[in-house]
């Protein structure tokens, strides 16, 4: 399996993921397959949704059919993932086969990715009997660890109970699973209880290997995609387009509504533009249309998510999305108790404006953390908007550049760049950077360049923040003292860096574990000889952990 991050936002990361030489790009829906039901079939999904990967319930396949081979039976080469019947578990309290039983017809019928038979407990279920469930749920994984061949899901479980679920999730890591799916939330999503849901997806993903994909088990309502995808979840899948269009339910990404209830179709995927709601209401394939609208809708809303990664806008979307329901809304303040470690991995420096939308954007961690970073300047704070108080000097630049048209009458002069530059890479830096140099402004009359005897520096329009050049970044290694705004590669990639290329993730060695992903640093070999200045693109966590992806993107090498 190969999981590679391209662009990430919060906890958020659009990946690419690889099983058996199968591409897909998560977050991502894994649609639900019922061969005994089949509404829209998988063939079918893949020309009109280019859906590649879907899942399937082993138990039930191992019950009602004689399958060889899972691809050819369900005529689909994309990735088929299968659960295992730990669902059936949960509802009836007991199935006919063992863990052992479950996990080797998986391998027989040649599943992409298997998953061994966990035992779900309910939210809220008695504690011993939670705790006691779990040890069961570790033991399996273990067995089926050695049973499995290829990949496989590690289940975490432990009810509604925080303490339970950070033990599953660091015993579960022992064992190196794939995929760590989140399991029995259900009944959360039923309930509404996002809170609750918040609370239980952020301690486990604190505690999970963060170099591995996390699937929220039973999670495909439109609805909680967009805070859930903030919060580090990777992989959903829907039963809910089929179970709701048999039940005359009409998915949203605001909410589900009931046809009966409706006067229009507010959509205009290719089901709600063909028909109006009479016709859909009257057609004889009420249920397989209702359906393929539900999927447009739930494919759609995770086009919109990895659209507002790409663009680091995805704070300000889900502060859209929670207020399509209050309980979202409730469950987002829950992010505060999560701050420090959230703050760790969010990108810093992002390519689309800090949105104000009420007083909940303050709490987002990249608030607390350019609050902290404010201390570096020592220029009083004669502004303010809903966010910061901040000295005048920061007025254009990033996070406290809220109000865009701001009707500023003032250009940056050397005082005001010093202020920037102290900000961005630590007091007393402007002053030293800035010595016998000259600025040059752009065509609207901003100053935009700093030289030295060459460029040195440019500062950006968009985030008021500054980039380097080469020379810069001999100047400013010069005035910060190892490991500052540093990430060391290791010596066989030296000669490509100083070409030029990108330092990849598996070639960075340490680095200083202050760094915010997007922040531009330093790249040194190990006796800090400097290479060049880049984009960081990975957190200083992710840099631990991921092998593939890369990890500094260069702007400029050195010249020798
Ligand atoms: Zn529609």
């Amino acid at each position: 399996m190969i999981f590679e991050i391209r662009a990430k936002d919060g906890l958020g990361r659009v990946a690419k993921l690889s099983i058996n030489g199968k591409n897909i790009e998560t977050p991502c829906l894994m649609p639900v397959i019922n061969p005994n039901l089949p509404l829209i079939t998988p063939k079918e999904m893949k020309r009109l949704f280019k859906t590649d990967i879907i899942i399937a319930n082993s138990y039930t396949l191992y019950k009602s059919f004689d399958i060889e081979n899972i691809h050819k039976f369900l005529d689909f080469d994309g990735i088929i993932v299968t659960d295992s019947g730990s669902f059936q578990l949960m509802q009836y309290g007991d199935i006919d086969i063992t863990n052992k039983e479950i996990v080797k017809y998986q391998n027989k019928i040649g599943v992409d990715v298997a998953t061994f038979l966990d035992v779900p407990t309910k939210p809220y279920a008695n504690y011993e009997k939670a705790k006691k469930d779990l040890e069961i749920t570790i033991e399996r994984g273990e067995e089926a660890r050695m049973l499995r061949e290829g990949e496989l899901n590690g289940t975490i479980q432990g009810s509604a109970y925080l303490d339970l679920r950070k033990y599953a999730s660091i015993q579960m890591s022992k064992y190196d699973f794939d995929i760590y799916p989140i399991g029995a939330v259900v009944p959360l999503l039923m309930e509404y209880d996002f809170s609750k849901l918040t609370e239980i997806i952020l301690t486990c993903k604190k505690y999970l290997p963060i170099n591995k994909p996390v699937h929220l088990f039973g999670a495909g309502h439109p609805l909680t995609f967009a805070l859930t995808v903030l919060l580090g979840c990777d992989l959903f899948d829907s039963a809910a387009y089929a179970l709701y269009a048999n039940d005359n339910r009409y998915l949203t990404s605001y909410g589900t509504k009931n046809l009966n209830d409706m006067k229009y179709l507010p959509c205009s995927c290719p089901i709600c533009s063909k028909y109006t709601l009479e016709e859909l209401k009257a057609s004889e394939e009420k249920i397989k249309l209702l359906a393929l609208h539900n999927l447009y809708a739930t494919y759609e809303e995770i086009k919109k998510i990895k659209e507002s990664i790409h663009e680091n806008s995805l704070w300000n979307f889900v502060e859209s999305r929670i207020r399509n329901h209050p309980r979202l809304y409730y469950a987002y303040k829950k992010i505060k108790e999560y701050s420090d470690y959230i703050s760790k991995i969010d990108p810093f420096i992002k390519n689309t404006p800090l949105f104000y939308t009420g007083e909940e954007t303050k709490i987002r961690p990249l608030v607390t953390e350019a609050k902290k970073r404010l201390k570096r300047v020592s220029t009083k704070r004669d502004m303010s908007n809903p966010v910061f108080n901040y000295p005048k000097a920061l007025a254009f630049t990033f996070p406290f550049n809220i109000e865009r048209d701001i009707d500023l009458d003032f250009d940056q002069n050397a005082e005001s760049l010093k202020t920037i530059f102290d900000y961005q890479f630590g007091r007393g830096t402007g002053k030293k950077f800035l010595e016998e140099t000259t600025v040059k402004k752009s065509k609207t009359n901003r100053i935009r360049y700093i030289y030295g005897k060459e460029l040195l520096a440019t500062l950006r329009a968009r985030d008021n923040l500054f980039t380097l050049t080469s020379e810069g970044a001999k100047r400013l290694h010069r005035i910060l003292r190892y490991p500052h705004y540093r990430v060391m590669a290791s010596e066989e990639v030296v000669p490509f860096i100083l070409e030029g290329r990108d330092l990849l993730s598996k070639f960075a060695v340490s680095w200083d574990t202050d760094l915010r992903a997007y922040e531009e640093v330093l790249v040194i070999d190990s006796s800090d000889f400097l290479l060049g200045t880049g984009k960081l693109m990975l957190s200083p966590k992710e840099l631990e952990y991921f092998e593939r992806g890369v990890a500094v993107k260069i702007r400029a090498a050195v010249k020798l």
